[in-house]
């Protein structure tokens, strides 16, 4: 049984967006194994262009918002235990992972995944990350080329 790297609760299984993910029923945590994180956004992919861009939220204060200090306990891989590597997810998301530096899969804290999702579906924030990217001559295929190569590291 895998356990939590935050509380050693034993992790239980859920099905979330069709993924299966080993969730935390102390603190909420999430553990993905590698690849299961571009699962649950390839099923939400399609509802980008749904999106209302009135009801988005600002990028940068939600970026703000989430750009927490980070001073807890040093975690370990579910399956190696290794000590998992802080970093930010994508470029400009302020959302820090911790990832498993032999590429098992990453932990998630509570609200962490919420707000990935949330970096995704907002419209408004997906149309200045693709403006930034085009200015920069790369365009959508490098979005999400970055976007993946940054998650894989
Ligand atoms: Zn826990
Ligand atoms: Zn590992």
């Amino acid at each position: 049984m895998r356990k939590c790297p935050v509380d050693d609760f034993t992790l239980k299984t859920e099905t979330y967006e069709g993924v299966a993910i080993d969730v935390c029923p102390h603190c909420s945590g999430v553990w993905l194994d590698a690849g299961e994180l571009e699962s649950v956004q390839a099923a939400q992919a399609s509802d980008f262009r749904d999106v209302p861009t009135s009801g988005a939220m600002d990028s940068v204060r939600a970026a703000e918002g989430m750009a927490q200090a980070r001073s807890e306990t040093p975690r370990n891989c579910v399956v190696c235990n290794s000590g998992l590597v802080q970093k930010e997810y994508a470029f400009a998301s302020q959302i820090i992972i911790d990832q498993c530096p032999k590429g098992h899969g990453m932990w998630l804290d509570k609200d962490e995944l919420a707000r990935l999702e949330m970096f995704y579906e907002d419209q408004e924030d997906l149309d200045k990350i693709l403006a930034s990217m085009e200015n920069e001559g790369k365009g959508l295929g490098g979005f999400f080329t970055r976007l993946w190569g940054n998650l894989r590291g």
